[in-house]
């Protein structure tokens, strides 16, 4: 499997991975450029772990996908899957170039508000979302509310009628296709939680009809993430539109099609998923069926957007022959390696050190647990104490998935835009991590 931690001589080398990746750039003297800034220069000034975030390529990646949606030829609206990175200033810039918003909870939803995302653009996804979060949606007025249960429909039409509102909904189906991505992130199998059995969603959605305070305008599915194929997209679209013209022929109105997220980018040596492939798996199965669509991206925009910066504490040689290189991020700022068996590319930001021979080395985390392992057995360029290292493509499900574990403060944020670096989250301060914890008096 591609996303996997050990990779044992089949790793992409320094240039291959700056080949691919056109935010970055070795400069002989100033070392790891990103968007021609000097990441030495903001790993010294703000420290280390630092996540660094490239304005340009959040850009230029929306811009891409919403040319790659036009083709379609129907209207095509762009929601971001806020979960990916869900900081202000990613939610603002994609706004600016276009996008809504698919949320999956009340706190996204207020996120998403304050960066001023309208909530006409927004959509709330998610398989359980809670009586308050539901009338927070309708109080907002949501654009959409993807329901993913009959028990979910019951609960929104009393909610809504309660409230004097109509909710905008579609039924999340489950196509039951496989994704062919990693086990825990797989969401269109019959046997995972998420939406409506493919058999069950026309009954329901002509029950849903009859409901008060609900208007149902169509369907919505997403098989999974990290999705580097159409083959997948064709297959749950093509079941999709089986549905709809079911659906239609026995007389309901099915207007929308919101396609979902998934698209994968290249970590290691996956092929990077296409936009336009992924249009083009849209107009083939949808295009013609007249319907208003919509998708759900988010590891593709922000993902290939933000590096992990670090810095070598120790390097710990091992009888193995195999040294571990003690860095100061760990598990609890990217949680991928240790979830997913995640393969991050991780180059030195000097020059010298990058072009230096490669060794198999193991690259870990300070805090107290073996899964705190970002790559083993690796070859990679000789790293030293006090070396400095990025952690590539971390720039979605990276920062958001934070803990402060090991009483470790979240870590700095940093954007590149436009030559200029700007702090866009001070590293947190340690004493934040008990500021809500309240001592019994008898303990103090
Ligand atoms: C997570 C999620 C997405 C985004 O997935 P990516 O793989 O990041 O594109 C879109 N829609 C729903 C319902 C999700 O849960």
């Amino acid at each position: 499997m591609a996303d996997s931690l050990s990779h044992a001589g089949t790793s992409p080398s320094v240039a291959d991975l700056l080949a691919a990746r056109p935010n970055l750039k070795m400069d002989g003297v100033s070392g790891l450029l990103m968007d021609g800034v000097s990441l030495s220069t903001i790993a010294g000034k703000v420290g280390t772990p630092c996540w660094v975030l490239s304005a340009n390529t959040l850009r230029t990646r929306m811009q891409r996908l919403s040319a790659a949606m036009q083709q379609i030829g129907s209207e095509v609206s762009i929601h971001y899957a806020v979960k990916a990175n869900d900081h202000l200033a990613v939610l603002s810039l994609l706004r600016q170039e276009g996008a809504g918003a698919d949320i999956v909870s009340g706190g996204e939803l207020t996120r998403a508000l304050k960066a001023g995302i309208k909530a006409s653009d927004i959509v709330f996804s998610g398989v359980g979302k809670t009586d308050a979060e539901l009338e927070a949606a309708l109080g907002a007025g949501v654009g959409q509310i993807n329901v993913e249960s009959k028990e979910e429909l019951e609960i929104l039409s009393a909610l809504a009628r309660k409230n004097g509102k109509t909710a905008t909904i579609t039924l999340r189906v489950n196509p039951d296709v496989d994704a062919r991505t990693h086990a825990k992130i797989t969401t269109g199998l019959a046997a995972n939680k998420f939406g409506i059995a493919f058999e069950e969603a026309q009954a329901l959605y002509a029950h849903a009809l009859t409901l008060p305070g609900l208007a149902p305008v169509g369907f919505s599915t997403h098989i999974g993430s990290q999705i580097t194929s159409a083959a997948p997209y064709r297959a749950a679209y093509a079941r999709m539109a089986t549905l709809i013209q079911s659906a239609r022929s026995a007389g309901l109105d099915v207007s929308v099609m919101d396609c979902g997220g998934g698209l994968g980018i290249s970590y290691c040596t996956e092929t990077e998923g296409q936009p336009e492939a992924l249009a083009g798996a849209i107009k083939a199965e949808l295009g013609h069926l007249n319907l208003k669509l919509a998708i759900e991206p988010g590891r593709w925009l922000a993902g290939p957007a933000g590096i992990l910066l670090s810095t070598v504490i120790l390097r710990k040689e091992h009888a193995s022959g195999v040294p571990f290189c003690i860095i100061d991020a760990a598990m609890n700022d990217l949680a991928r390696p240790s979830m997913y068996d995640a393969w991050h590319g991780i180059i030195p930001l000097s020059a010298h050190e990058a072009a230096g021979p490669v060794a198999p080395a193991h690259v870990v985390g300070p805090v107290c647990e073996s899964g705190d392992t970002f790559t083993r057995d690796r070859d990679l360029p000789s790293l030293q104490r006090g070396s400095r290292v990025a952690i590539l493509d971390a720039g979605a499900y990276g920062a958001v998935m934070s803990s402060t574990y090991n009483t470790r403060p979240l870590a700095a944020e940093v954007m590149i835009d436009n030559g200029t670096w700007h702090i866009i989250r001070e590293r947190q301060e340690t004493e934040e991590l008990w500021r809500h914890e309240i001592v019994p008096s008898a303990l103090t």
